[in-house]
């Protein structure tokens, strides 16, 4: 059995803790027990984070792309020779199954490759003018980056936070989030083993909006990347806004799920249903809001009922588990207050509604059916185990209500019609549309949302231009 590791800072590529740090506990979600203490950073240690981050932009940037992209391999390949026992720890700190916990290594890995490799494709342009001038577009490093993860994918939200910037040539100082510490403290120990500078990639904890309010603070920075909640995003925003530092906002989503009358439903049923639940529904761009084609409606609501019924809710570790407990109590109670509303607004409730047993953050996955648009959980991110199926009267009125909220992250549709899958890529405002299918990420793709699901792209070519800042010299 995997056991779960000492917790530290990475600060210049030294292990830092103890001293009279202030410290933690760290919560197995699934048993309630204390894993882990972690340290946070004093003042002093996040002046001295932003200090090597200074100087290992300076080095990391004049190493070659080929270097780079031989070190950002190597760590690659680290991460999926340890996928095994980090999914484990990710496991025990997360709630989710081992299978998703490991998955989720091995996910990681490979966007960290593709990464590498596009660490070779930093092209800028050149125009030559008929008379003898020419103007070249360079594109440059923007400088230290600054990170913020949240808990509920601590390995990748990791990796999307630092891999783009590295392969962009900039130095980062990520904060993983202090609930889910082991995963992110282990991708950043894989790039330090495989070569990467210990003033390149660093990793602090503390109290959020201090270390945020710290690194924001100073002129060091001048990239800030968040994956989090709307409200906390738009704050720091703001705080990045005082010294005009770029951002990339990964935020809330609400996801809308168009079925129609003319798909597969078993073949719609078989994908949506478990991807409803899982990671216990906390994901950005969970499906949430199933808006059903009225004819369809009741074999859509019986099959996913019963697809719900047979899952088995339980500690991750365990084998023939299919979904963990929900990452932390407050998440927990959150999803059991908007189900109790949602009733009470009129909502009808399928299957679940309830927290299980009295020991760990367990709840049931949760089925509700006909829930008014004037409900909290109609408006607000749920990010727990629990979907919406509600009937709906053809194409227009779908896209309407897909487009009603200010979020815009992923959208789901299955139809068979080509042309109104042209119509709904056109028309859902969103920043990834699946049709047809459950999944709307890959590595070498922009991941990302519109309105208030943020801005600024992670993944594919776009991830690494998010680090980068033009420069256009002109030559007479
Ligand atoms: P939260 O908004 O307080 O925290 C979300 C993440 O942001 C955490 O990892 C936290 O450490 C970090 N954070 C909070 N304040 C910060 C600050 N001032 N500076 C830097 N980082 C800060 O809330 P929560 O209780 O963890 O989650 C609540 C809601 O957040 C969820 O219901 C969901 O809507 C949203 N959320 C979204 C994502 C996502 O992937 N987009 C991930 C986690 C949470």
């Amino acid at each position: 059995m995997t056991d779960y590791p000492t917790l530290h800072l990475l600060i210049d590529g030294e292990q830092i803790s103890g001293d009279g740090r202030k410290t933690e506990d760290v919560i197995n979600p699934a048993t309630e027990d204390v894993l882990g203490t972690l340290p946070h950073a004093t003042a002093d240690d996040l002046d001295r984070a932003l200090e090597a981050a200074e100087r290992g932009f300076k080095e990391w940037r004049t190493t070659s792309a080929d270097k780079r992209c031989a070190i950002l391999t190597k760590a690659a390949n680290l991460l999926r020779e340890r996928a095994s026992d980090l999914g484990t720890i990710l496991t025990m700190e997360q709630g989710k199954t081992l299978a998703e916990g490991r998955g989720e290594f091995m996910y990681s890995a490979n966007l960290l490759e593709f990464y590498a490799q596009e660490a070779k494709r930093t092209y800028g342009r050149t125009l030559v003018r008929p008379e003898g001038s020419r103007v070249e577009v360079q594109y440059h490093p923007v400088g230290p980056v600054a990170g913020f993860a949240p808990w509920n994918f601590p390995a990748i939200n990791v990796m999307r936070k630092i891999g783009g910037a590295l392969a962009a040539g900039c130095s980062t100082i990520v904060k993983p989030s202090e609930e889910t510490p082991a995963s992110g403290i282990a991708v950043v120990q894989a790039l330090l083993d495989s070569g990467v500078p210990g003033g390149v990639v660093q990793c602090v904890f503390g109290v959020p909006s201090d270390v945020s309010e710290h690194l924001l603070g100073s002129p060091i920075i001048r990239k800030l990347t968040f994956t989090g909640s709307t409200p906390v995003g738009k704050h720091l925003a703001k705080l990045a806004a005082e010294d005009l530092k770029i951002t990339t906002m990964e935020l809330g989503g609400h996801g809308p799920v168009l079925i129609f009358n003319d798909t597969d439903i078993d073949k719609a049923l078989d994908t949506m249903a478990p991807g409803a639940y899982r990671n216990a529904g906390q994901v950005c761009v969970s499906p949430t809001r199933f808006l059903i084609e009225e004819d369809v409606f009741g074999k859509f609501r019986d099959g996913f009922v019963e697809r719900v019924g047979k899952m088995q809710v339980g500690n991750g570790l365990e084998k023939g588990t299919d979904m963990g407990p929900m990452a932390n109590s407050r998440g927990r109670e959150n999803v059991g207050k908007l189900i109790a509303q949602a009733q009470d607004a009129g909502g009808a409730l399928l299957s679940g509604g309830e927290r299980i047993g009295n020991q760990g953050f367990f709840h049931q996955p949760t089925v509700l059916a006909e829930v008014p648009t004037d409900a909290d959980i109609m408006n607000e991110e749920p990010f727990g185990p629990v979907a919406i199926l509600n009937p709906m009267a053809g194409e227009q009125a779908m896209i309407e209500e897909a487009n009603r909220l200010p979020y815009g992250l992923a959208a789901y549709a299955w139809t068979n019609d080509p042309a109104r899958r042209r119509r709904l890529a056109a028309e859902v405002e969103a920043g990834m549309l699946a049709i047809n299918g459950g999944s709307v990420s890959t590595v070498d793709a922009p991941f990302g949302g519109v309105k208030w699901s943020g801005y600024g792209s992670e993944d594919g070519p776009e991830g690494v231009r998010a680090c980068m800042v033009p420069k256009t010299v002109h030559e007479g």
